[in-house]
């Protein structure tokens, strides 16, 4: 279905966007990885996608962090492919602690990474979605967009913006051909929940899948962890002519988290 197009997926080097970058290589899309890594591992990572669903893959390797290159990261994609119709913005961080022991520093890192590099990455994206009269942006938000958690002040704060930001574009988008939208997942299976699970079943002796369930029913009355495709999956339909009518939405991918 999104043979011909055109997406930039950041943070896509590992987790979620990884996934996300998978699940639109299967629809034919080109892709443009972002993120970290070494650069061997994120060659072999391209080659991998690129030989599975047969499409071009590429990586671009900005810092979203800095302004300067969340900035130049869209024009860096036009300039290569001439054209940009799928914005996936994945990537983000975050920082745990009580707010009275929060480091400012990390505030704006954290606000930085989750909510800057959307603005400019949108802003340099939506001229040439404009121009080509289709487009869409996908926002990777949390639940923590919807709600509040102990201990993350400045994700809750910059995911709850990321919604707002979602809301505001997909108004200002309202009557063209482009969506704007967020996905909100729950507690995901990446790496993180991986590591956390192991050593949770060492300390307290019990089997892996034992701590998976554990620390999944911790926030999901599930009692399962999402897994990346299934975020995936809901990225990848919001890209079909089918999702052309949802707009401004924020979609949980919660095990019904937020039911509550
Ligand atoms: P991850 O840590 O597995 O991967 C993060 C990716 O972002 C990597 O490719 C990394 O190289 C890249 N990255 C990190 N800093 C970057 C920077 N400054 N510039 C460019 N790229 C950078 O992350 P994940 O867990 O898959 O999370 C992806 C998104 O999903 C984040 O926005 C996160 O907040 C959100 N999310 C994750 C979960 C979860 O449980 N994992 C749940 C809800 C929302």
């Amino acid at each position: 279905e999104l043979a011909g197009r055109v997406a930039l997926v950041t943070g896509s080097t590992d987790g979620i966007g990884l996934a996300v970058a998978h699940a639109l290589a299967a629809q034919g899309c080109a892709v443009v990885l972002n993120g970290f890594g070494e650069p061997q591992a994120i060659a072999s990572l391209c080659e991998e996608l690129a030989g599975t669903h047969g499409v071009v893959v590429e990586h671009a390797g900005a810092d979203l962090m800095l302004e300067e290159q969340a900035s130049g990261l869209v024009p860096q994609v036009l300039a290569r492919f001439g054209r940009l119709d799928i914005l996936v913005n994945n990537a983000g961080t975050q920082h745990k602690g009580p707010i009275e022991e929060h480091p400012s520093q990390r505030w704006r890192e954290v606000f930085a990474l989750n909510l800057d590099a959307a603005f400019h990455t949108i802003r340099t994206a939506l001229p040439s979605m404009r121009g080509a009269g289709w487009g869409r942006v996908v926002n990777i938000a949390s639940v923590y967009g919807l709600a509040g958690g102990v201990d993350r002040s400045s994700y809750v704060a910059s995911k709850h913006a990321l919604v707002g930001l979602t809301k505001a574009v997909a108004l200002e988008t309202a009557a063209t051909p482009i969506t704007c939208n967020a996905v909100c997942p729950g507690d995901v299976s990446t790496r993180i929940f991986y590591r956390n699970a192991k050593l949770l079943a060492e300390r307290e002796q019990i089997t892996r899948a034992e701590a998976q369930r554990r620390i999944a029913a911790t926030n999901m009355p599930s009692g399962r962890v999402v897994s990346p495709e299934q975020v995936a999956a809901l990225v990848a339909f919001l890209c079909t002519e089918a999702a052309g009518e949802i707009r401004g939405a924020a979609l949980p991918v919660d095990g019904a988290w937020l039911a509550r």
